[in-house]
C-alpha cells in the first residue's frame, strides 16, 4: 500500500481536484491519501482571527468568502447525489467556525486554543470534501487518529500512541481509499484539538506510512520534485533525481520548504522510500528520496533560512570554551531552544550560534543568566545577540570533506561584497553553512547555485 499526500496547492482549487481524482483513482495499490487545507486556507483562517481578535468587522467579510469557497467546490466537484450528505457535514462546520469568530471578535482575545481549534477547520472540511469526491472512499478523522504532547511551549507528536492508533484505525479499513485529513491532531491528554505545525500534513503522512509500514510515500505538490534550489528565487533550479534520507532531511532542515522537517524520520527509520511529484504534471519522474546516496561528494542542493539571529559569547581565552560551549548548550536545551549552527573559529575566544530570530530574546535571556557569574568575574566579557540574519547552506553527502568546496563558496561570497558573519563546515560531512546578512540571502543564493549547479 501507499501513502499520497496531496498539499494545499494541489486542493486549492475545483481544476487542481479533478488532478487528484484521477491521480487516486488511476491508482492500483491500496492507499491512504492525506490531505492539506485549500490551498491559502490556513493563512486565510489565522488572518480571519486576526481581525475578529481587533475588533475588525471585515472578518465577517472573510468568513464569508471561506465558506462560499467550500460551497462552490462542492457543488462543482461532488455527485450531485451527494452534494446534501457533504454539506449536512461541511454546513456545521461552517457555524461552528462563524461561531468562534464571533466568539473572538466579541471579547476581543484570542487564545492559542481557540485559534488552533480555528485552523483546524481547513483539514477538516478539505478532507471530507475529498472523500466524498472519490467514490468508496473512507474518511477517518485526525482528531481522534492523531495525538500529540506538550513539549515546553510546542505541541509535538506523540509518536507511540499516533502509531498505535493509525495501526488500530486505517489498517482495518476495508476500502481501496482512505483518506484523512493533515496537520491537526488533539492533546493526548486534554483533548484540545491542536496541529503539528504549518505545513504539518507531510508530517502526518510520513506518520501514517510508518505505521502503516507502506510501500512508498508520495508527496504531490505543485513542482516537478525537489529542487537544487526554491524555484521562486532562483528559476535556474533544476529537479534533483535522487537524494539520500539524510540529504532531504539537512536540506528541509536548512529551509527547503518542499518538505516539512520531521517528515522525513519515520520514513527513514522504517525505510519507506519517499517520491516528490507534481499533481499537474503526474507524468514528470519527481524525485526519489531513499537510503542510498548519489555521486557521493557532490553537492544536491541550496537551500536559506530567514530570520536568524546570530549569538555571539566572548571569553577571556580560549582554554574555556569547551566548557563555556557545554553550558550554553545545556541552558539553550532546557529552554526547549534549537540551535540552528555553531561557528567555532579554532584557537579564538569567542564562539556564536544561530537560532531562530523568535528565540533569540529568551537564548540571550537564559545564557545572561548562566553566565551572570562570570560576567561579573570578566571570564566572559560579552553575549550579543544580532537580528536581520539568514543561512545559507549548501547540501550533498560527503561535501564536507571535500576541502576545496568550502573555500570557493568564501571566495565567491567575498567578490560579490557579501560577508560571512559566522560559518560551519560539515562537522557532519553534510553540508557547508553560513551566516550572512538577510538582505545578502537572495544573492547568496544565486551566486552559491551558479557556482555549483549552472555548469555551462
Ligand atoms: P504544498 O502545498 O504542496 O505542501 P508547499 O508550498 O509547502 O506545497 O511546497 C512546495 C513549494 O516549495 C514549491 O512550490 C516551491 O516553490 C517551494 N520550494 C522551496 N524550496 C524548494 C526546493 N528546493 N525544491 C522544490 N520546491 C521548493
Ligand atoms: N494547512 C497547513 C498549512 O498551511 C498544513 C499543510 O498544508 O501542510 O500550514
Ligand atoms: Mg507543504
Amino acid at each position: 500500500m501507499k501513502v499520497l499526500k496531496f498539499g494545499g496547492t494541489s486542493v486549492g482549487t475545483a481544476e487542481s481536484l479533478t488532478y487528484v481524482k484521477h491521480i487516486v483513482e488511476s491508482g492500483e495499490d491500496r492507499m491512504v491519501v492525506v490531505v492539506s487545507a485549500l490551498g491559502g486556507l490556513t493563512d486565510k483562517l489565522l488572518a480571519t482571527a486576526a481581525l475578529a481578535s481587533s475588533g475588525d468587522q471585515r472578518y465577517k467579510d472573510n468568513m464569508l468568502s471561506i465558506a462560499e469557497r467550500h460551497r462552490g467546490i462542492i457543488t462543482a466537484i461532488i455527485a450531485p447525489e451527494f452534494q446534501d450528505e457533504v454539506s449536512s457535514t461541511v454546513e456545521p462546520m461552517l457555524e461552528e467556525l462563524g461561531k468562534l469568530y464571533d466568539g473572538v471578535a466579541l471579547i476581543g482575545e484570542l487564545p492559542d486554543q481557540t485559534l488552533d481549534r480555528i485552523v483546524s477547520f481547513g483539514e477538516r472540511m478539505s478532507s471530507v470534501i475529498v472523500s466524498r469526491m472519490i467514490p468508496g472512499a473512507t474518511h477517518f478523522n485526525s482528531l481522534d487518529i492523531i495525538k500529540t504532547e506538550k513539549w515546553f511551549n510546542k505541541n509535538i507528536a506523540d509518536t507511540v500512541l499516533t502509531d498505535r492508533n493509525i495501526k488500530e484505525t486505517l489498517s482495518l479499513c476495508k476500502s481501496k481509499v482512505a483518506v484523512i485529513g493533515g496537520f491537526i491532531s488533539t492533546d493526548r491528554d486534554s483533548g484540545e484539538i491542536t496541529n503539528l505545525g504549518r505545513g504539518g500534513s507531510d508530517y502526518t503522512a510520513a506518520l501514517v506510512a510508518a505505521a502503516l509500514d507502506a510501500d512508498c510515500l508520495e508527496i504531490w505538490t505543485d513542482v516537478d520534485g525537489f529542487m537544487t534550489a526554491d524555484p521562486r528565487i532562483i528559476p535556474q533550479a533544476q529537479v534533483i533525481d535522487r537524494l539520500s534520507f539524510v540529504e532531504s532531511m539537512e536540506l528541509c532542515s536548512f529551509g527547503a520548504k518542499v518538505v516539512y522537517p520531521p517528515t522525513i524520520y519515520p520514513v527513514f527509520h522504517k525505510n519507506i522510500p519517499i517520491r516528490i511529484l507534481n499533481t499537474f504534471r503526474s507524468t514528470a519522474p519527481g524525485t526519489w528520496i531513499t537510503d542510498k546516496a548519489a555521486n557521493l561528494g557532490e553537492a544536491k542542493g541550496v537551500t536559506s533560512v530567514r530570520k536568524i539571529s546570530i549569538i555571539e559569547i566572548e571569553g577571556k581565552s580560549a582554554e574555556n570554551v569547551p566548557e563555556i560551549n557545554s553550558r550554553t548548550f545545556n541552558s539553550l536545551a532546557k529552554s526547549g531552544i534549537s540551535v540552528k549552527l555553531v561557528s567555532q573559529p579554532t584557537a579564538d575566544s569567542s564562539f556564536s550560534f544561530a537560532v531562530s530570530t523568535s528565540d533569540s530574546q529568551r537564548s540571550a535571556k537564559a545564557l545572561e543568566q548562566e553566565f551572570a557569574p562570570d560576567m561579573e568575574t570578566g571570564e566572559i566579557s560579552r553575549i550579543q545577540a544580532t537580528d536581520g540574519m539568514a543561512i545559507i547552506a549548501i547540501v550533498g553527502e560527503n561535501i564536507g570533506h571535500e576541502s576545496g568546496t568550502g573555500p570557493r563558496i568564501l571566495n565567491s561570497l567575498q567578490r560579490a561584497g557579501i560577508s560571512v558573519a559566522a560559518s560551519s563546515h560539515g562537522a557532519s560531512a553534510m553540508s557547508h553553512a553560513y551566516v550572512v546578512a538577510e538582505t545578502d540571502a537572495d544573492n547568496a543564493l544565486r551566486i552559491i547555485h551558479e557556482t555549483f549547479f549552472e555548469k555551462s
